[in-house]
């Protein structure tokens, strides 16, 4: 039964922590990598728009700045073109300056001549008396034949502090020698404005440079940033190493961690990028993310407290199963156990006697019968009183117990002053001898009682044997050695009765031996 119980619940408590294991890593796993793909799905869509709005702001501004070289340009061509000379000065005014008009937020185009005094003006036909010979694009396009566009560094205007930034061509002879610049001044705000049309997220930032790290132009506005050299920043090295790109980096000015996606402005020497910092991007899957992976781990945690609630059922109910068993085991021993002596009962002996007798047939072993019985025993109770009997009872018990061992030998109280025992694998005078010894161990207790002959205890024994195939019974058998012990009274008590033979003559072993 108890076996039974352990292959029923063990597995079934082994199969729940199993499961409770399984489905917290199967949970875990899978919130994982939904949380991971959250996380992906929001750096691409993050790094998607930035490419989109880098495009669109890209390619408006550079249609912006090819309109605004094509007034330049167009200022160069007429100025060099030597057929203009001739020409009326508000007609070649009206001429060189008819497409300035044409693009957005250009202001004012000069013309400076090759020791940077402005000679020709748009904004009227009488120029400005100014000396721009100190400015960058001046000493530039100077310097160098081959700039092409010249974008400079941003400027306040004299008239009204606006924050520009030059454009400007070469003005060159025909022999290819320096004769000056044409210049115009982009407003700032204009590119701004640009820039502000894009809708951007909170924590982002779409910004213009010059390759040499000037910024131009910025959204959010930043007009203390506006003009500023970023060249010396870690990652600006980025955007000179690479025509596009995108990256994480962390600004030194902020300390803030942002994803830069940039990219040159087609030829020329402008780069845009688009900023968003990295907190606004796990702001997009984090708080789901940590919403999720709460109710996964409540959920395991559940899971995990009731398989333990389970489990602990599971082993309170064997617990009180053993119990019970050990309880019953304990109650069928009681039931088996004479309460004076401790020696086994009648019902024990009679169990007993069936399954020796069983094993004897099977293995053709021979089994013997001692029934032994106190000589005089009413007299010793009447003498010595009933409790005094008791005691020598438990005495004879104990001179049985320790002449019997093994799993096939027994001694049993079956009945008053009665005892039996059952011995397997031993026969003939080797029993007999066995029973002499124990009537010996008996008397040499030497409890005094002054009704028996020699005034000790005694006890008389008879010997039945149960030869396999003999087809003798078990009640037969117990007759015989009954038999064998009346016949041991008979002759005077405190002597060893054995049935030897099969024809029922008894033998007394005292003579014998
Ligand atoms: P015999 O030598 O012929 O066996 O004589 P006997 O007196 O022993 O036999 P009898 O059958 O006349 O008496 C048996 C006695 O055993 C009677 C009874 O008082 C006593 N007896 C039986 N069971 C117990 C017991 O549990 N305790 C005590 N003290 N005496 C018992
Ligand atoms: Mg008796
Ligand atoms: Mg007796």
């Amino acid at each position: 039964m108890r076996s039974h119980f352990k292959l029923l619940r063990q597995p079934s408590r082994r199969t729940l922590a199993v499961f409770s294991v399984v489905a917290t890593l199967a949970l875990g796993t899978v919130t994982t990598m939904m949380v991971l793909q959250m996380r992906q799905s929001a750096w691409d869509q993050v790094s998607r728009t930035s490419l989109n709005l880098l495009e669109i702001t890209e390619s408006a501004i550079d249609r912006n700045i090819e309109l605004y070289d094509l007034s330049l340009q167009a200022v160069v061509e007429g100025l060099q073109n030597p057929r203009i000379e001739g020409v009326a000065p508000d007609l070649r005014h009206l001429i060189l300056f008819d497409r300035s008009a044409t693009a957005n937020g250009l202001g004012s185009i000069l013309a400076l001549d090759a020791q940077g005094n402005v000679f020709m003006d748009s904004a009227s036909q009488v120029p400005r008396r100014l000396q721009l010979d100190d400015r960058d694009f001046f000493r530039v396009h100077k310097a160098r034949p081959d700039v092409g566009l010249y974008v400079g560094e941003p400027t306040r205007t004299q008239k009204d502090a606006r924050l520009v930034i030059p454009f400007s061509r070469r003005l060159a002879y025909a022999d290819g020698t320096f004769a000056g610049v044409v210049v115009g001044a982009m407003d700032v705000s204009y590119l701004d404005g640009l820039l502000h049309r894009l809708s951007i997220d909170p924590g982002s930032s779409v910004a213009l440079f010059r390759t040499d790290g000037v910024m131009l132009a910025r959204n959010p506005s930043d007009h203390k940033a506006t003009g500023r050299n970023i060249a010396g920043s870690a990652h600006f090295r980025h955007y000179l190493e690479h025509d596009a790109g995108q990256f994480v980096a962390t600004a030194k000015l902020d300390n803030v961690e942002r994803f830069y996606t940039f990219s040159h402005i087609g030829s020329r020497p402008l780069i845009i990028n688009v900023n968003v910092s990295v907190a606004a991007i796990q702001a997009i899957w984090r708080t789901k993310a940590i919403g999720i992976s709460v109710v996964v781990l409540i959920l395991c945690l559940g899971i995990t407290g009731l398989t333990l609630l389970l489990q602990n059922e599971l082993e309170r109910r064997a617990q009180a199963e053993r119990a019970a068993l050990d309880a019953n085991k304990a109650l069928a021993e009681l039931a088996a156990t004479d309460g004076l002596t401790g020696l086994p009962n009648r019902r024990h002996f009679d169990a007993v006697f069936e399954r020796l007798q069983g094993q004897a047939e099977r293995t053709g072993e021979g089994l013997s019968l001692l029934l032994i019985d106190a000589d005089r025993f009413k007299l010793y109770n009447d003498t010595y009183g009933h409790l005094a009997g008791d005691e020598v009872l438990r005495t004879i018990a104990r001179c049985l117990k320790r002449q019997v061992s093994g799993p096939d030998e027994v001694a049993c109280r079956i009945g008053g002053e009665e005892f039996g025992i059952l011995m397997l694998g031993s026969a003939g005078s080797e029993v007999v001898f066995r029973a002499e010894h124990i009537r010996q161990a008996v008397a040499r207790t030497q409890i005094p009682h002054s009704d028996q002959e020699g005034g000790f205890v005694t006890v008389s024994i008879g010997v039945a044997f149960l030869t396999p195939g003999s087809g003798m019974t078990r009640t037969e058998c117990f007759a015989a050695a009954d038999a064998a012990l009346y016949e041991a009274k008979r002759r005077g008590r405190n002597r060893v009765m054995a049935q030897l033979e099969q024809d029922g003559s008894l033998t007394d072993n005292v003579a014998a031996l």
